[in-house]
């Protein structure tokens, strides 16, 4: 049927993607399973849903539906972010190029002690990339991108989280190199013990079982990237699995001028160099999503000073470019979404248990 013709679609080995990276490296494993896959085609589909014939060999037992639904909802496929496209971070983007990125192409020179760790965790104010960072230490590295935030394991799905976990980490390394990105993950393994409920408490033990597991050699090479905005809220065993620690913080002002000319290249505008200058000046706290929504603010400006008529009847190239009178406007209505006295915690935190980059 559609279903199991879908499933073998997804299940071929990982390509290199257009414009991506060169993969210079390709395990023997997945060779393997492509030969697996082959000799599956052959068979054919019965009525039967929970028909293993069709699953790889890798993935035999396992629940097909939850597999499929992985396959559509958590591998992320969509915007395709490289380095380049992040701001600033320069430490932060030279520490995972070093740790993460030549050792998931490169994994036969990056062995013993130089192997790529299996957990990374990214901590630091909402808003400054760590997504971003994850997007692209998989596109950069060649790697399938499964993206999940903790809240939706305990609500969209709800019932089925340590079963999602423990599948989730087989289609992870079935399709390795994989990076594993979990948005919020302090919410799933969060210290506070005494009003965990029984079935948050199975994913998080299922969740720690698979972290010390993934990475290994026999299981491919995947690699776990959480993010959190509240790192002081993870327990000791959920801390120690993310071997490195990566504080993004706020953009400096060198920082915000670069994410300020980043996000104005896409539109017409007659900002001047010192006009971008002052302006990164004038946003110090700003994030970087605080940054983005002050530019969309800004680049309304244009249009707010006509009238409909004039809008719907302008031709596109006639649009006035966004100016620094705009933002100007905008700024008046806009302020940092991150108060200056929560930064302490994220430095006491980096100082205590943060890698040093
Ligand atoms: P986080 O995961 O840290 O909460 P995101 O990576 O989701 O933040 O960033 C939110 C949005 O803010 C991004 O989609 C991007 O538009 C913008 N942004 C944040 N930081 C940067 C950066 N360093 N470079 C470019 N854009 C950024």
């Amino acid at each position: 049927g559609p279903l199991s013709a879908g499933l073998k679609r997804k299940f071929q080995p990982p390509l290199k993607r257009e414009g991506g990276p060169v993969q210079p490296n390709n395990s023997g494993r997945n060779q393997n399973s492509n030969n697996n896959n082959n000799t599956n085609n052959s068979t054919s589909s019965n009525s039967n849903g929970n028909n293993d014939e069709e699953l790889p060999e890798e993935l035999r037992g396992l629940d097909k539906e939850l597999i499929e639904k992985i396959n559509n909802e958590i591998v992320d496929d969509g915007q395709k972010v490289t380095f380049d496209d992040i701001a600033g971070l320069e430490n932060a983007k030279n520490t995972v190029n070093e740790l993460v990125i030549y050792p998931m192409k490169r994994p036969d020179l990056f062995t013993g002690l130089r192997a790529c760790p299996k957990g990374l965790l990214l901590f630091g104010p909402p808003g400054t990339g760590k997504t971003l960072i994850g997007k692209a230490i998989s596109y950069e590295s060649g790697a399938t991108f499964f993206s999940i935030s903790s809240s939706s394991l305990t609500s969209k799905w709800i019932g089925e989280g340590e079963k999602l976990v423990k599948t989730l980490f087989a289609v992870a390394s079935y399709r390795s190199p994989s990076v594993v990105f979990i948005d919020e993950v302090d919410s799933m393994l969060t210290q506070r013990k005494s009003d965990e409920n029984e079935a948050s408490r199975r994913i998080k033990t299922e969740f720690l079982v698979q972290l010390d597991g993934a990475g290994n050699d026999r299981k491919g090479h995947v690699l776990v990237i959480g993010a959190t905005n509240l790192p002081q809220e993870l327990d000791d065993a959920a801390r120690r699995r993310f071997v490195k620690r990566l504080y993004i913080p706020l953009p400096d002002q060198p920082g915000r001028e670069c994410l300020l000319r980043t996000l104005l290249v896409k539109n017409s505008h007659s900002l001047t160099d010192k006009e971008i200058i002052k302006l990164s000046r004038d946003t110090d706290g700003y994030s970087g999503a605080d940054l983005k929504n002050l530019c969309t603010d800004a680049s309304m400006g244009p249009m707010r000073s006509m009238t409909v008529e004039e809008m719907m009847s302008i031709k596109a190239n006639e649009v006035p470019p966004i100016a620094y009178k705009h933002f100007r406007q905008s700024l008046r209505g806009s302020s940092p979404s991150v108060a200056q006295s929560d930064l302490q915690v994220y430095l006491d935190w980096n100082n205590t248990y943060g890698s040093k980059v």
